[in-house]
């Protein structure tokens, strides 16, 4: 089985981790209602994405 060949420190580890972390999720006003929603997604509150509405149940 193929292995490294050699145990990476824990600096050298640490260091590649520095690039993991977790990223707020990306929020924007909604041009229909104007309320916050995720970006790439429909609105929560109006359904709206796109201009135009897509989930039937949610309310204007
Ligand atoms: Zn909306």
């Amino acid at each position: 089985m193929p292995n490294p060949k050699r145990k990476m420190s824990k600096s050298r580890r640490d260091k590649r981790r520095t690039h993991h972390k977790a990223v707020p999720p990306t929020v924007g006003a909604c041009p229909n209602c104007n309320e916050m929603k995720l970006a790439h997604a429909a609105c929560k509150s109006c359904g709206y994405y796109n201009g135009r509405r897509i989930i039937e149940e949610a309310e204007a």
